[in-house]
């Protein structure tokens, strides 16, 4: 529900999490900053995702490639000609619509039945690029434009969703470039260094996280549909005709990949494509169940040979594999995994928030919480000492030398502990340990677990290990 969207969207700000870009300046529409504990969430989702793709496979590598490509990859890709969102524009408010959203959010105030048929309506004309169909379906459903209410519109126009800048100090055609709205292409023009300095055997993928930018017509939802965004992409090759059987393996494994960060299976479903993408044969999406209904964070593409044999065409170098196993030389057809980073932090975001009533009886109390899979968490170990005197900030600090090296430690001594505990499950910390006197006689400390909110004397001695085995 939009309430408690409204309610997170809110807690990333006020706990340092995620920011509007130049703020200051009223902001830059669809751009955000990621503040000091959203950049720490939104590395270690990297960097899980990462560690997954490349050391848990053997035969996958990463790469690091430009934003900035050489600006016939974007002809060879299909980007220049077919990257585009319809849009309408209504006359009279002057606001600006992508087609699709316009009439889907005009279909979720219908009945079931009939929200279908106009979906499968719109889906087709979108199929045949039929622009006059589209604006008909939009006027003869009396489709309003939200803000002003009325139904007069602008013809429908494809819109190239690409950035263009200048390379250089020249200003001719010859030297506008884009900044890549997928990091896919940078993988496909290295394929074939990266297969003979690899010594890569087919079946084997290539794996890349970097930013992406697309001029979205209508950015909304926070940090879900943005302008520039990051992505983390996976681009499989293997042997023509194997292709129905990898998109099966990797529909799986990447399921298992959610999964395995403890989230309910029952939040995720699968989403075919109605509209397949110019390169794919077959495309699905993995779907959450945000606040906001069930909304798209991964694709899962079958993109045939579409893209190496296209850039073997425009480039003229041959973009070929020879496949000792059967003696024969072809181009890879490829599978890709295509999920966005700030997507899944939204994801991550949503899922571990909790608002908690703790009233009883006598007193009335609240808290929110995030309750992050630990080893995604900002910070993983608070330290707290439980008076600023009699040694025991010493002794704390003692700790955290024990422990910083191995993960991210908090240390700090204002306020009730109480106080010091709420902070910590607003940002999502797993365990708290406080030094109190007694630790001074027997070595022994406090720990409390966030989302038990449990407390548990244990040696010291024992804490670096605790953490280290719920983190890693
Ligand atoms: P849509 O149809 O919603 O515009 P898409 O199907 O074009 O999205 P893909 O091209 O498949 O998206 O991109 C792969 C992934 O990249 C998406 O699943 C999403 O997680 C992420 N992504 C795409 N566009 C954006 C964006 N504007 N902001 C944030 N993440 C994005």
């Amino acid at each position: 529900d939009q309430h408690k969207f409204q309610a997170i969207i809110s807690h990333c700000k006020e706990y340092g999490f995620v920011f509007q870009s130049s703020e200051i300046y009223d902001g830059l529409s669809a751009v955000y900053d990621y503040g000091q504990y959203g950049a720490e969430l939104k590395k270690n989702i990297r960097d899980y995702w990462w560690k997954s793709m490349t050391q848990m496979h053997e035969n996958i590598v990463g790469i690091d490639a430009a934003i900035f490509m050489h600006p016939t990859t974007w002809k060879a890709s299909g980007h220049v000609d077919n990257f585009s969102d319809p849009m309408i524009d209504n006359k009279d408010s002057k606001k600006r619509y992508r087609v699709d959203h316009l009439i889907e959010a005009h279909a979720e105030t219908l009945a079931p039945a009939t929200a279908d048929a106009l979906l499968q309506q719109m889906n087709e004309l979108l199929k045949e690029n039929d622009f006059a169909g589209l604006k008909q379906l939009i006027e003869t459903n009396n489709i309003k434009c939200a803000v002003s209410g009325t139904n007069n519109w602008t013809e429908v126009r494809q819109f190239n969703l690409m950035f263009s800048t200048q390379l250089g100090s020249v200003s001719d055609e010859a030297s506008e470039i884009y900044l890549r709205p997928e990091t896919a292409q940078g993988i496909f023009v290295n394929f074939l260094n990266v297969q003979k300095t690899g010594r890569m055997k087919i079946p084997f993928g290539i794996a890349q996280v970097g930013k992406a930018f697309r001029n979205e017509i209508v950015a909304r939802q926070f940090i879900f549909r943005m302008r520039e965004f990051e992505q983390m992409e996976m681009q499989f090759f293997i042997r023509p005709g194997s292709q129905k059987e990898w998109y099966a393996y990797w529909k799986e494994e990447r399921m298992k990949w959610h999964l395995s960060l403890g989230t309910q299976p029952e939040r995720y479903r699968f989403k075919d494509h109605e509209k397949l993408a110019h390169y794919a044969d077959a495309a699905v999406d993995i779907e959450y169940e945000f606040p906001i209904g069930f909304k798209e964070v991964e694709g899962i593409h079958s993109r045939t040979d579409f893209d190496l044999k296209n850039h073997q065409e425009y480039s003229r170098k041959k973009l070929q594999y020879f496949d000792p196993e059967t003696n024969q030389n072809y181009i890879p057809y490829v599978i890709e995994t295509s999920i966005g980073l700030d997507r899944m932090f939204l994801l991550t975001v949503c899922n571990a928030y909790e608002e908690q009533d703790l009233s009883t009886p006598e007193k009335q109390d609240s808290r929110v919480v995030l309750k992050f899979p630990p080893r995604l968490a900002p910070i993983k170990l608070a330290i707290f000492p439980l008076t600023k005197k009699d040694g025991l900030p010493e002794i704390a600090r003692e700790l955290m030398d024990q422990c910083k090296s191995s993960f991210y430690c908090f240390y700090e001594e204002k306020d009730a502990i109480g106080k010091r505990y709420r902070r910590q499950d607003a940002i999502g910390t797993p365990f708290c340990v406080t030094i109190d006197h007694q630790t001074k006689e027997d070595n022994t400390v406090t720990i409390r677990y966030r989302d038990s909110m449990e407390q548990e004397r244990i040696p010291m001695a024992q804490v670096r290990e605790r953490v280290l085995q719920a983190v890693l």
